[in-house]
């Protein structure tokens, strides 16, 4: 028997609890909060419909550690699932650390009025995680998340040595939209409008933003323009794969999409720092993301597919090798199973795996740990059976 709290009912709560329901004899019982109740009762609802399971919800603001500390010790978790935002990250660690429960995120820790997207804080929890006796797992979703383990995977199983890593995010989708983000606005364009910033001989280099473009054939998709961007499983890959010589992410975007981000850009709708309107401070992409449709609503009408995956290079048996490790996801079909798009279900369906393979035992340790870090086996062994098929492809 164990017991699961989610804590964030948004597009990726929402996979998070259907899929933790699709899998009772691990998930005996499941609490959905948020900052908004009524979302978590819609989800609730929805999950009693289509997997015939009752769930829990409860309403927690989880920048408060009291508050989400009294939520444990009433709820009792064994795991807590963090799908909130990365603003809530710390606080939510020092309530486990606090309650004794084990902690699992998609996204590292992010401070309100500084984009970083960097692992510095967490990682300075792993000594009090240790001693607690207790996980935490970072990153435990796509991109990061799967991505990090097929690194691991290629460096165990596939590779002598593994020297060279992209890793491609191409979402050919289509949601009907002129401009909306796949996952929180606020977030997604944070990530989007910083510097690009990749690894290559011991050193980060870095460039202008969605400067650096290249032409990549997706499998059951073709052929698509991917953009460097800099992604946070860059940090912790080139830290726990020293044999690495290089390594990039990049994502596609269309034509469309870049002109409507370069106008925003430009009138200063994505900036971050508060500026004065009308006696009284707001903080312009928080002003935007009030605009723009919520990720979640994206999902009746989303049609196409998304293909993720690492491209890696290196020696095997003395020989260059080259192979292209992806999974492929398709949009209607999510929303088939579980009403979402397929962004959210490729980041949710990795953390309930994840979720899993920690309350059954299969993954243990007490400290902070990166997806790399952990044997890759057991999450790629799982992970098919509940929704994201992966492949190989030899190139
Ligand atoms: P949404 O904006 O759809 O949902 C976020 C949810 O968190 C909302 O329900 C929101 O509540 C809730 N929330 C926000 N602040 C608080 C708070 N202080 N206390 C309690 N709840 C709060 O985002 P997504 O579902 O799209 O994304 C969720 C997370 O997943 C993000 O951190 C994102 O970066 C990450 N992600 C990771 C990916 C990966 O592959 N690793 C890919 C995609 C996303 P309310 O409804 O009241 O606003």
């Amino acid at each position: 028997m164990s017991k699961v709290a989610i804590i964030g009912a948004g597009g990726v709560g929402s996979v998070v609890a259907h899929k933790c329901a699709q899998v009772p004899e691990v998930f005996t019982h499941i609490l959905l909060a948020s900052r908004s109740l009524d979302r978590c009762k819609r989800v609730a609802d929805e999950i009693n419909e289509i997997e015939h399971r009752r769930i829990e919800v409860a309403r927690v603001d989880a920048d408060r550690v009291e508050e989400a500390s009294a939520l444990f010790r009433s709820y009792r978790p064994d795991l807590l699932i963090n799908v909130a935002l990365p603003y809530q990250d710390l606080a939510l660690m020092d309530a486990c650390l606090a309650t004794g429960v084990h902690y699992l995120d998609t996204a590292n820790y992010e401070p309100v009025d500084h984009a970083r997207f960097e692992y510095s804080w967490q990682w300075a929890y792993d000594q009090r995680f240790r001693e607690a006796g207790l996980m935490a797992l970072l990153g435990a979703g796509f991109d990061p998340g799967i991505t990090n383990v097929f690194c691991a995977h290629a460096r165990n199983e596939l590779f002598d040595r593994v020297e060279h890593v992209d890793i491609l995010d191409c979402n050919a989708g289509e949601h009907g939209h002129p401009f909306a983000t796949n996952f929180n606005p606020e977030i997604n364009l944070r990530e989007i409008t910083q510097p690009g910033r990749y690894w290559e001989n011991g050193e980060w280099h870095e460039t202008a933003p969605l400067s650096e473009r290249r032409g990549f054939d997706f499998p059951e998709v073709g052929p698509r323009t991917a953009y460097l961007l800099y992604h946070e499983e860059l940090e912790s890959l080139v830290k726990h794969l020293p044999e690495l010589k290089s390594i990039r992410f990049w994502m596609t975007f269309g034509e469309d999409y870049l002109t409507h981000l370069r106008v925003l850009t430009n009138v200063g709708l994505t900036r971050i720092d508060p500026v004065e309107f009308q006696g009284r401070p707001i903080v312009p992409l928080q002003f935007l993301k009030a605009l723009l449709p919520d990720p979640a609503s994206l999902a009746a009408g989303y049609r196409g597919k998304t293909c993720i995956g690492c491209l890696v290079q290196g020696i095997q048996s003395g020989r260059q090798r080259k192979v292209f490790i992806y999974n492929v996801c398709d949009h209607a079909e999510a929303y088939r199973e579980v009403r979402a798009q397929a962004i959210s279900y490729t980041t949710g369906v990795p953390a309930m795996v994840s979720a899993k393979l920690v309350l059954t035992g299969a993954w243990q340790g007490s400290g902070v740990f990166n997806m790399e870090q952990l044997p890759p086996a057991p999450m790629l062994d799982a992970l098919g059976r509940h929704g994201l098929p992966w492949h190989v492809q030899e190139l």
